[in-house]
């Protein structure tokens, strides 16, 4: 039945290579049911590759797709089973995540589309049409056929609950009071840190009985494990005994991650940040005036700008953006933070006078967060005992065992060091206004987004530096995040009049839609970014202009 794609590209044999663009734009026959259609021709054979679509209608259709959630999970466990077998065909099936991505979207009807990209031949720059049909009239349907017509029912539908189950205990943990869940049995630590599968042989996460969470999934039933409450958490221990690991899985718990990644059941609240320091990067008028009190040489802490941030002026900077977007947890390790912005202890403060000591310390302002913003903080501080006195509870790292040493430590906290706050109220976070002629993704006349790794956004004429930015989990979501910028300015969400979290508002109600709907028919691999990595792509923006600082909308 690809009858007629085969004869127009044996047709084609020998002609020159640009011809192939005469094959966009038809929906080609493929197999009964499934059509291919190219989208985007590549110009030359060195070009990125071309981009082709296949429409088709999902397999199991017993399955029930009614949910969200769920065309999401199955939609990533049929790239990944397209992406399984080797082949011309390039398929972004993703890392341990599972993500709303371009490369399979499925609507609720059922209808899905998969989008690959494949190097159209043409050795001498001549269009080899007897390749090309091999590939595409017999690979592709054979692919389609066997991999994703022909995946295994049982599978998928154990992936789509799993993915399920843990969207659902997400969800649920503002009801319970938490802002993160660890499952018994999880595995936390990473093959490596270039391998982001689970570690083997690693001691499998076990609930403290005083923080011991029972919960009801729809699918998995019963299921045990640590909640962490809203409220100040801090997590003590020694050098490498799996404190940094903890907070790195609650990191990634805002995302969903594949069955048998081990942290299924690791959840934490969809809003959660990670917040380090990143002497470097730039700041655009954010108010920083909780933290810092006075800056030489006249700037102004309730306005800074520079294209030079210190370690705690970035990392300030950082908890306020995440603030802004809307993020009501923040998640700090000790081992990427800036020590002068998260402790001052009694000596420092008996030795330097609090008059030349611009910086307020986290210590002091933790509380506040948590009382006066409902915003929750966990952090691993192995190094400071000053933060016995603000936490609502501490956990013990010892040999990868999660033990509540609350108790002990408010018997340590009890005894007084001298030491003096230093801060009052955290003050209501002002929301920033972008001007939309700053963001611009059109390099030489053309829209220019692109990734390179996960550490570089390329934004028309600008590189972004987002290597700091940890939750970016891959590079189709770099792209993503660039892609939804532009997107907020064409579609006239960012206009100079919204701040950004009402940008931000509007920006998600699009993201949750179909992938093509805020793309712009770019043929990048996309998947889907939060509002938070989004912002923290423009955060970073060197060209960014802020308008005013206004007082941020009621939510
Ligand atoms: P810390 O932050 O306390 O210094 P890390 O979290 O960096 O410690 O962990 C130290 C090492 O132990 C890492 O190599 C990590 O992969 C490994 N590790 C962490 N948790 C476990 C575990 N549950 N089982 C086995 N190894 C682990
Ligand atoms: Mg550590």
């Amino acid at each position: 039945s690809a009858q007629e794609l085969r004869s127009t590209l044996e047709g084609l044999d020998g002609a020159p290579y640009a011809r192939y663009r005469s094959l966009t734009g038809r929906a080609w026959p493929l197999l009964e049911g499934v059509r291919a259609t190219l989208r985007h021709a590549q110009a030359d054979p060195f070009a990125p590759p071309s981009r082709w679509e296949v429409r088709l209608a999902t397999p199991f259709a017993g399955l029930d797709l009614a949910a969200p959630v769920r065309r999401r999970a199955l939609a990533s466990f049929l790239a990944r089973a397209a992406a399984a077998p080797d082949g011309p065909f390039r398929i972004d099936a993703g890392g341990q995540e599972v993500l709303q991505r371009s490369s399979f979207e499925i609507d609720v009807d059922g209808s899905a589309v998969l989008r690959l990209g494949y190097h159209l031949p043409g050795p001498r720059r001549r269009i080899d049409g007897r390749a090309a049909a091999a590939d595409l009239t017999r690979a592709l349907p054979d692919l389609v056929r066997e991999h994703v017509l022909g995946a295994d029912p049982d599978r998928a539908r154990a992936f789509v609950d799993a993915v399920e189950d843990a969207d659902h205990l997400r969800r649920s943990l503002p009801g319970l009071g938490l802002v993160a869940f660890v499952a018994d049995g999880a595995v936390l630590p990473r093959a490596s840190g270039v391998d982001d599968r689970p570690a083997r042989g690693a001691v499998p996460f076990a609930s403290p009985g005083s923080l011991r969470v029972e919960v009801d999934l729809p699918h998995r039933g019963r299921t045990r494990g640590m909640g962490v409450p809203t409220g100040v958490t801090v997590v003590v221990g020694g050098g490498f005994h799996g404190k940094s690991t903890l907070l790195r899985a609650l990191e990634a718990g805002v995302h969903d991650h594949v069955p048998g990644d081990g942290r299924e059941l690791v959840v934490t609240v969809a809003d959660g940040a990670a917040i380090r320091a990143e002497d470097g990067r730039a700041v655009t008028r954010v108010d920083v005036g909780a933290f810092v009190t006075g800056l030489p040489g006249g700037l102004d802490p309730r306005d800074l700008t520079t294209a030079d941030a210190s370690g705690s002026t970035s990392q300030a900077a950082a908890t306020v953006e995440a603030l802004e977007a809307g993020s009501r947890l923040l998640l700090i390790d000790e081992d990427t933070a800036a020590t002068n912005l998260m402790v001052r202890d009694a000596r420092m403060q008996e030795l330097v006078a609090k008059t030349s000591e611009p910086l307020n310390p986290f210590v002091d302002l933790v509380r506040s967060l948590a009382e006066d913003h409902a915003v929750s903080t966990v952090l691993v501080v192995g190094a400071s005992g000053d933060y016995l006195d603000v936490a609502d509870r501490v956990l013990l790292m010892d040999s990868y065992r999660c033990s509540d040493v609350t108790a002990r430590a408010r018997e340590v906290a009890a005894r007084p060091t001298g030491r003096v706050a230093e801060a009052g109220r955290f003050p209501p976070v002002r929301a920033r206004l972008p001007d939309p002629r700053s963001v611009d993704a059109s390099a030489r006349g053309k829209r220019r987004v692109s990734a390179v790794g996960t550490g570089t956004l390329r934004f028309g004429e600008h590189d972004v530096d987002v290597h700091a930015v940890r939750q970016f989990t891959d590079p189709g979501q770099v792209t993503g995040a660039g892609l939804a910028l532009d997107h907020a300015v064409r579609a006239g969400h960012l206009d100079g009049r919204r701040s950004l979290p009402e940008v931000l508002d509007r920006l998600e109600a699009d993201l949750a839609g179909p992938v093509e709907g805020w793309t712009g028919g770019s043929p990048a691999d996309v998947a889907v970014p939060r509002r938070h990595e989004v912002a923290a792509a423009l955060d970073r923006l060197r060209a960014l202009r802020v308008l005013a600082l206004t007082e941020p909308p009621a939510r």
